[in-house]
């Protein structure tokens, strides 16, 4: 996926798998919503190896971001945990005029935060419905609109959103869910549209089955049919979005603007 340097060994879903440690994003400012866990701590600690500065953002765990920045720290990567509910505009606000104070420019958002909170929909309740829409959705867009007008001065930027199968394929269960992500590739494409002129690449990432939190959650059998119906016969680990996002952050993907990158092992095929 890059032609840099590899080295490096860490343990991952039972196999010895190579880190990617070339240096590419050096310099650049990366803010990663949602990167306290799961699949935006893989983010983080990928953009991190390439060199970029990243800004963890957090909501809740505090204390698990701070856990990311030492992994960080280990092994020579810089940046800092911000805390903020990227639901809220207002607090969206506050976070990116600080970064913006302190580090002068952001070059990479990858809006990764997100919930879920399943139901039929005879049973969905409405907070069910909006909690998940304004974390999802409104949180990409709130990101997105306090940081285009740097995106469009600095002219270039990569703006990557964190979808999944479920926005593209839909899923019984989660209504909710398959429209805020659903709703957040038209959101990537038509920013897409809107900033490309300016040399600003927006893409959406679309998970499948990752084990994390929120898929950990489930039961046995929900997992077992859900491995099942994935043709590479694996849940994904966030390593494997990480390198998909960290190509999208890079120099090699210059080209590449409101495209939706499948990472699900074959399932929405
Ligand atoms: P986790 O539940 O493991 O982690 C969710 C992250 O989002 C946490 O860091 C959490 O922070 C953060 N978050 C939640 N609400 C907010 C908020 N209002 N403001 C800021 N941060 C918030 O989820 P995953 O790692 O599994 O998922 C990450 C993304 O990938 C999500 O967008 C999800 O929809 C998507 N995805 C996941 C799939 C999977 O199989 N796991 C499949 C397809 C897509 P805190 O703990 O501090 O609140």
């Amino acid at each position: 996926m890059t032609d840099g340097v590899r080295r490096g060994e860490r343990k991952t879903s039972g196999k010895d798998e190579k880190v990617n440690e070339n240096k590419e994003l050096t310099g650049k400012v990366a803010l990663v919503t949602g990167a306290s866990r799961g699949i935006g701590r893989w983010i983080a600690l990928t953009l991190a190896r390439q060199g970029a500065i990243v800004l963890v953002n957090y909501n809740g765990s505090r204390e698990s971001a701070l856990k990311v920045m030492e992994e960080m720290e280990s092994f020579g990567g810089c940046g800092e945990a911000v805390g903020c509910d990227v639901s809220d505009f207002e607090a969206c606000g506050r976070m990116t005029e600080e970064i913006l104070r302190k580090y002068g420019h952001v070059d990479i958002l990858v809006n990764n935060a997100g919930i879920t909170r399943d139901n039929l929909i005879v049973r969905m309740r409405e907070e069910e419905y909006d909690s998940v829409l304004d974390t999802n959705l409104k949180g990409a867009f709130n990101t997105i609109r306090h940081l285009s007008r740097c995106f469009l001065k600095q002219r270039s930027g990569k703006i990557i959103n964190i979808t999944s199968v479920s926005g593209v394929t839909g899923n019984a269960g989660q209504a909710n869910y398959s429209a805020s992500k659903a709703g957040l590739i038209g959101l990537t494409k038509s920013v897409a549209r809107e900033l490309a002129c300016k040399g600003i690449c927006v893409n959406a990432v679309a998970p499948g089955f990752i084990d994390t939190d929120m898929t950990g959650a489930l039961t046995g059998k929900v997992k077992e049919s859900a491995v099942a119906s994935i043709p590479m016969k694996r849940m994904g680990s966030g390593r494997d979005v990480a390198e998909a996002v960290a190509f999208l952050a890079g120099r090699c993907s210059d080209y590449i603007t409101g495209q939706v990158l499948c990472v699900d092992g074959g399932m929405a095929m």
